[in-house]
């Protein structure tokens, strides 16, 4: 991997610290997902962050399902995570899944109820709520608060036996309702579900919330640092009361980053999930979507991906990232890989008139001007070839180079050709265009009679190969993303559907050369004048390929 080693950032220095002290002899970190959508961007920072840094000092880490919210999770989601972190180019040193552990921690629940650190509630969910109290006001005690060991370990084993309907009662463990820290304030730790779990079927009819279950997960596998993002951060009083109080042996620290936020891009699994729900993508892995699968699907590589999450960095501001520079990473990493060609996207058809009818040449073209080890290619000329639309105009306007009555212009490794007739139809749209070719002019001759100031695309239509081409615009309209992300009520989950912009996504049909009849899936070019493609793998078939715009060619974008 290009970039084995981790800039140089707040964990890292812990991490150095630590293994200088002999705290810990080996690094061990996990990377967290839970199963409940696809992998977006930002948990692209989140993994990479994990597995660099343990890899970093020699040390492992694990992928963990955090699945102990069995409403929302799906094994679709267990299998696309593993795939996009293999992608991602990552290997873990063991899979877990959190219900894996849910005997030992309902063990370490029922040590925290002998303990008298733990009590049943049957308190609604409401009630709770409102007696938590506020940032700044205190909460109050529950009633049910006092309970004796002996009856809250009965009803325990009550509610793990099903004999309770759901909501009806809850642990909590007993700290302190008047803590500063909200989630300090008798929080609960299981609550009833009678549903089917994706790993653990109808074994358990009580689940263990997430902010109980997580610090145990780490301790149970020996993770050193748990590292997460900072929303988190206020969670970690109650990590170490968890992992002190249940007496685990193995103590986790955890450690949190900021999130990466990118501009016009959700990052968030829920407003993700709304989007495929209500069919305003293609699926989790449309291309426009934030997706690693959208991302993979629309062409960006995982080595673009890899460098841009390096250049964004560590840190504990959780800024908002420039869209730019998320594109500049994947024109960098095709710039030398991609072959450059031509394609014709709303294609016009030229006759050159004074070229003979049964005569065809191959012109000789190099793969990639910047990347001679590409080598080259035959490019097929003949008397009718196809040029885009925007490539002529009837009337044109100052300062237009293109194609008009009675201009030349330079074909691309080609000849110069000169406009002489436009034929209509009825209508008056233009149909077709005539042009005559001067065979001194052509490329490589070194031609230098007469100059001309504009160079177009073309593709010999005789051998023309029909191609669909999806150029795509951000999901988002400019200004939105995902930078708060404490938005947790139905109706602002809402609201940002009125954001979805309209125009993302455009199809057109048109040609490409000969030589690119059998691309597959995943092939990428980078077309002349067009931008960077990516061939679609749920759309593309033989001989009718289906291109995906990754990115346009031209930025403002600049590396500090
Ligand atoms: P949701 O969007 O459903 O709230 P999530 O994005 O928090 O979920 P998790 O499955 O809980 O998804 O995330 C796994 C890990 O990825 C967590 O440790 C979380 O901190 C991290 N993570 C998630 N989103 C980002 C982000 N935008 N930037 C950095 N890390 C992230
Ligand atoms: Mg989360």
């Amino acid at each position: 991997m290009e970039n084995p080693s981790t800039p140089s950032n707040f964990i890292k220095n812990v991490i150095t610290e630590d293994l200088k002290s002999g705290k810990v002899k080996e690094i061990v970190t996990r990377f967290p997902p839970e199963p409940n959508g696809y992998l977006h961007i930002g948990h692209a920072r989140a993994i990479w962050i994990n597995f660099t840094l343990a890899a970093e000092f020699g040390g492992k880490t694990n992928l963990r399902f955090d699945d102990t919210n069995p409403v929302k999770e799906d094994t679709e989601y267990v299998k696309s995570i593993q795939e996009d972190v293999k992608w991602l180019g990552f290997e873990w040193e063991e899979l877990r899944f959190a219900s894996d552990y849910f005997d030992e921690m309902y063990n370490r629940a029922v040590l925290l109820i002998k303990k008298g650190k733990a009590f049943i509630d049957d308190l609604s969910a409401d009630q709770i709520r409102e007696t938590r109290g506020t940032l700044k006001s205190p909460g109050s005690n529950s009633p049910y608060r006092d309970r004796s060991v002996e009856e809250n370990l009965e009803l325990f084993e009550g509610m793990r036996d099903g004999k309770f309907s759901d909501g009806a009662k809850v642990l909590r463990a007993k700290i302190d309702m008047s803590s500063p820290n909200i989630n300090l304030r008798d929080p609960i730790i299981y609550r009833i579900s009678h549903t089917y779990h994706h790993n653990t079927g109808d074994k358990w009819c009580i689940y263990p919330m997430y902010a109980f279950a997580h610090p145990l997960e780490d301790a149970i596998e020996g993770i050193t640092h748990s590292l997460c993002s900072l929303e988190f951060e206020d969670q970690r009083p109650f990590y170490d009361w968890v992992v002190a109080e249940c007496e685990m042996p193995n103590v986790p620290h955890q450690y949190e980053f900021g999130r990466l936020n990118v501009e016009q891009t959700l990052t968030s699994k829920r407003k993700l999930k709304l989007l495929v729900d209500e069919q305003h993508v293609d699926g989790w892995d449309d291309p426009r979507m934030p997706t690693i699968s959208g991302l993979r699907r629309l062409g960006y590589t995982p080595e673009a991906i890899r460098n841009f999450i390096y250049e964004t960095g560590i840190s504990k501001t959780q800024g908002v990232v420039d869209l730019q520079m998320q594109e500049h990473f994947i024109r960098e990493d095709l710039k030398l890989k991609a072959p450059r060609t031509m394609a014709v996207l709303n294609p016009l058809k030229v006759v050159i008139t004074n070229y003979p009818e049964d005569q065809n040449e191959w012109f000789e073209v190099e793969n990639n001007i910047e990347n001679p080890e590409m080598g080259n290619r035959q490019v097929p000329f003949s008397r009718e070839i196809y040029i885009e639309q925007d490539d002529f105009m009837e009337v044109p306007p100052n300062k237009y180079f293109r194609l008009f009555p009675g201009n030349e212009v330079r074909l691309k490794n080609a000849y110069f050709i000169k406009c002489n007739e436009v034929i209509k139809d009825e209508e008056g749209h233009v149909v077709e265009i005539h042009c005559t070719y001067d065979p001194e002019t052509k490329s490589g001759s070194g031609f230098t009679a007469r100059k001309v100031k504009g160079t177009i695309h073309w593709i010999d239509a005789s051998q023309a190969v029909p191609a669909e081409f999806r150029l795509y615009e951000p999901l988002i309209k400019a200004e939105e993303s995902d930078e708060e992300i404490d938005e947790t009520e139905e109706k602002e989950e809402k609201t940002f559907l009125d954001q979805i912009n309209p125009n993302s996504l455009e199809i057109v049909q048109g040609f490409i050369e000969p030589g690119m009849k059998d691309v597959v899936p995943q092939d990428k070019f980078q077309f002349f004048r067009h931008g960077y493609f990516n061939v679609d793998s749920k759309y593309s078939t033989p001989g009718h390929p289906v291109f995906n715009r990754i990115v346009s060619l031209k930025s403002s974008f600049k590396m500090k």
